[in-house]
């Protein structure tokens, strides 16, 4: 229901907490931040059924030290309101949230044979199970070739293991907007989570992967070439 993810200078996790608060407006049943922990190794997840209230109690009482993360606040639409089906989702080395519906994951289950290997009852671990079947070290060709297999509506946000630092975001239907801080780039559903940033942001088109660093933003589209940013100003008189 509301997505946000950030790389840069900034603990991540307390601008996510205050991003998916500000995301609330919008309904939801469960919360969730996924991290690059400050001192390496794999992401380290923290997500829970109810309000950001209680993700952030939970996150209080662990290690959430860490300056690229991805979050999330759910409207289950498959699979029940429980921890496990709380957003983001991990399998083996990709870790994504998903705002949308995907139509085929039954299919998607008995293609690359995953019963029995998820989680969660939900349409979106399968999408993070299919990025992996499919990543080998290049994410823009395992985005790719996952969303070509992708029936239904979406904005995914995306981190590799091996890829620490890095956001990648890739979107149907659902919306994702981005822009860069002052200290580093951010990602969400909704203009609301960005303006307390900045007031320069863009609409990622659909069909076409950001690439969020320390460096700043990056876009490509499907065929693997760079696409040109068109950049919006917030417009407060609206
Ligand atoms: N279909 C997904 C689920 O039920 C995502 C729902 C959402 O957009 O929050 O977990």
């Amino acid at each position: 229901c509301g997505i946000i993810g950030y790389t840069g200078k900034r603990e991540a996790s307390e601008i996510m907490l205050d991003a998916l608060e500000l995301l609330e407006y919008r309904g939801y049943d469960s919360a969730g931040i996924a991290l690059f922990p400050e001192n390496g190794g794999p992401v380290r997840i923290f997500k829970k059924a109810g309000r950001v209230h209680d993700l952030r109690e939970l996150c209080a009482k662990n290690d959430v030290t860490g300056h690229c993360g991805i979050g999330h606040t759910r409207w289950a639409t498959h699979g029940g309101v429980s921890d496990e089906n709380a957003h983001p989702h991990h399998f083996k080395d990709v870790t994504i949230t998903h705002n949308g519906i995907i139509e085929n994951y039954r299919q998607l289950i008995e293609r690359y044979e995953l019963d029995g290997k998820l989680t969660s009852q939900t349409d979106s671990e399968v999408v993070a199970a299919v990025l992996s079947h499919f990543y080998t070290g290049d994410p823009y060709a395992a985005i790719r070739k996952t969303v070509l297999k992708l029936k239904g509506t979406f904005a995914l946000s995306i981190m590799f293991d091996d890829i620490p630092g890095k956001i990648f975001a890739v979107r149907n239907v659902s919306p994702i907007v981005a822009a860069n801080t002052e200290d580093g780039a951010i990602l969400s559903s909704d203009v609301a989570a960005i303006v307390p940033f900045t007031t320069q942001y863009f609409v990622v088109p659909e069909f076409h992967v950001v690439c969020l660093s320390g460096d700043g933003i990056e876009m490509y589209d499907l065929s693997g070439d760079k696409a040109r940013i068109d950049w919006l100003t917030v417009d407060w008189d609206i």
